[in-house]
């Protein structure tokens, strides 16, 4: 795989959805447990992720992440520890 190089994080400003509270809420949003109640709904995060690359690679690893997490263990009860050991290591993979 070849890195792609950093790009600007693109927080300029004018946005609706700031880049943190999306990265914030991306388990929620996976795990669809964002409800309309909530600051911040499932369209908006979901709009942010098609404008903002650099969230939506967040996004890309995070389910990876989940799926190798679903493989390794065959259920969904994966130890966190192996969860923060991936999540490291992709981490250190593109920095
Ligand atoms: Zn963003």
């Amino acid at each position: 795989m070849s890195a792609p190089g950093r790009d600007a994080a693109g927080r300029s400003g004018g946005r609706e959805t700031d880049c943190e509270d999306v990265v914030d809420r991306l388990y929620a949003f996976l795990d669809h447990e964002l409800s309309t109640a909530d600051d911040i709904d499932v369209g908006r995060i979901q709009r942010h992720l098609d404008e903002c690359a650099p969230c939506l690679r967040e996004r890309d690893v995070e389910v990876v992440v989940r799926e190798v997490v679903r493989r390794a263990c065959a259920s969904d009860s994966a130890p966190d520890t192996l969860r923060v050991r991936i999540l490291t290591q992709i981490t250190q993979v593109r920095s």
